[in-house]
């Protein structure tokens, strides 16, 4: 029988982590019933002794989720642990994953502790973790710079306290495949009991051998995989999940392994990644960037059109990638709507169908055509709404190349109307600062984008607005075919994302 990898999908932890890409409990919600839609074995939620919102965030995913198992990080620290089971312990299948730093220089600078205290601690929280938790897994952090016997030491007193997943993470992307290999190999020669539980890897991107190094370590014996959508996470990020199981998949004759993957759900997973943090993915990304499919010159193009195994590895189709056909127009009813959400695997509840069929009219209204994309804009734009502080009325802006621009802004205040009135040198600028007079706070714009959706001049701008308050990043989206628009709605977003 195949060997069965088991996906451990950290995007809302150590993604979450990367700068810009924060996310609040609502995103996360939504990104988490995602990932278990895609199959992955294990979703790590957060670290709930970190924030009060962390927290809360890995409590309501751990009562929504239902398929995978919810898993949640704490320091081998007995409050960390509490914490961490306070906030798991709703969860079908819960999981405390507790670590200590096992390198040298982490256990003299950043312990301050002997070799001989950090076992006994790890060993000690370990224990009193398992008898909260019936699943508990454990991470050497700095693996790969540690002293393999001390690790093989450390690792049968865990397993002996209870732990049944054992991970030996690249936390600093330092190692190579070769040498990732050996070293696993070692530290399972090393080891009494190593071969009795499950060995996790989590590898990091700093080298860019994070992929490489993952593989290297699943011939070695390790059967979970530590990794993110998109590959985000601290620094240069994680191993890229969507690499990783396309690998398995295109290459099965190497790898011979399986997974519970449905691969048709990597694309859609990657773009409401996407959406939510605003850090999209370059365009000659792996699998999930733009370019990943498009043949360009000519001799490629001509290939694939009598035989598309001429250059192409993979299909399209088999990470969910549909093009951006035409599919609705003006006159398509609700029930022509409905049909085309479902095929593309949305089940809306009735009033969630009702609100997104007239976002989808409105958008019909001054658009032709209307893509996939936009409709997967349209569900992701009105999912993570806020209860909002600042409503828009009406905007004006008087612009061209021969005058100064001026901006009238109208914004309705918790039921009353104000109008803050600006000029600049352009559009986007003088809307803001029209806005920024209708405000009681003051807030510092950190980042600003704006990107169409599909093709043409006509299609949808979505832009993302990154502001700064009391020392906080807090993110807004807007869309709309109206750049000018969708800049203000992100604008209102990000600042009533504050109060939310
Ligand atoms: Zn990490």
């Amino acid at each position: 029988m195949a060997k069965r990898i088991n996906f451990f999908d950290t995007t809302l932890r150590d993604g979450e982590q990367s700068p810009g890409c924060s996310m609040n409990i609502k995103e996360k919600i939504l990104l988490a019933k995602q990932l278990e839609k895609l199959g992955v074995d294990v979703i790590e939620a957060g670290f709930a002794a970190s924030s009060e919102g962390d927290f809360e965030s890995v409590q309501m995913i751990a009562n929504e989720v239902k398929n995978s198992t919810v898993a949640v990080l704490a320091r081998a620290v007995k409050g960390d642990i509490d914490k961490a089971w306070e906030a798991v312990k709703g969860a079908t299948k819960p999981r405390i994953h507790t670590f200590i730093a096992t390198s040298d220089i982490h256990m003299k600078y950043k312990l301050k502790m002997e070799p001989e205290d950090v076992i006994k601690k790890a060993e000690e929280m370990v224990r009193y973790a398992s008898s909260l938790c019936p699943e508990v897994e454990f991470s050497a952090e700095d693996a790969t710079r540690s002293n393999p016997d001390f690790l093989a030491k450390i690792f049968d007193k865990v397993i002996e306290a209870g732990a049944k997943i054992i991970n030996i993470p690249d936390t600093v992307g330092y190692t190579t495949p070769d040498e990732y290999y050996n070293f696993i190999m070692d530290i399972r020669k090393k080891s009494k009991h190593l071969d009795s539980v499950q060995i996790s890897v989590h590898c990091h991107n700093d080298l860019g051998l994070a992929v490489a190094n993952t593989l290297a370590a699943i011939k070695a014996g390790a059967t979970q995989c530590e990794c993110t959508i998109n590959g985000i996470g601290e620094r240069a990020g994680n191993a890229a999940l969507e690499e990783l199981v396309m690998i398995m998949n295109v290459r099965g004759d190497i790898y011979g392994v399986e997974t519970g993957i449905n691969t048709k759900e990597i694309m859609k997973t990657s773009h409401l990644l996407t959406s939510i943090t605003g850090v999209s993915v370059q365009p000659n990304k792996a699998i999930v960037g733009a370019n990943a499919f498009a043949h360009e010159a000519g001799i490629h193009q001509h290939g694939v059109l009598s035989n598309r195994e001429t250059y192409e590895i993979m299909t399209p189709e088999s990470v969910g990638l549909t093009m951006n056909k035409m599919v609705l127009g003006k006159h398509s009813g609700r029930h022509a709507f409905k049909d085309k959400l479902q095929s593309m695997g949305y089940d809306l509840a009735p009033e969630e169908l009702d609100k997104a069929f007239e976002e989808f009219k409105k958008l019909a209204d001054v658009k032709k055509q209307v893509f996939d994309g936009d409709i997967e804009a349209i569900l992701t734009d009105r999912e993570v709404k806020a209860e909002d502080k600042y409503k828009l009325v009406r905007f004006v802006i008087n612009s061209g190349n021969t005058i100064t621009t001026t901006a009238s802004v109208v914004l309705n205040k918790e039921g009353q109307d104000i109008e803050g009135i600006a000029v600049a040198g352009g559009p986007v600028d003088a809307a803001i600062r029209a806005i920024d007079k209708c405000l009681d706070i003051e807030v510092e714009l950190a980042d600003y984008s704006i990107q169409s959706v599909t093709e043409g001049t006509d299609a949808l701008g979505y832009s993302i607005i990154k502001i700064r308050y009391k020392d906080h990043n807090y993110i807004g989206k807007g869309m709309s075919i109206n750049i000018v628009e969708a800049s203000i709605k992100a604008y209102l977003n990000a600042v009533n994302s504050i109060y939310a």
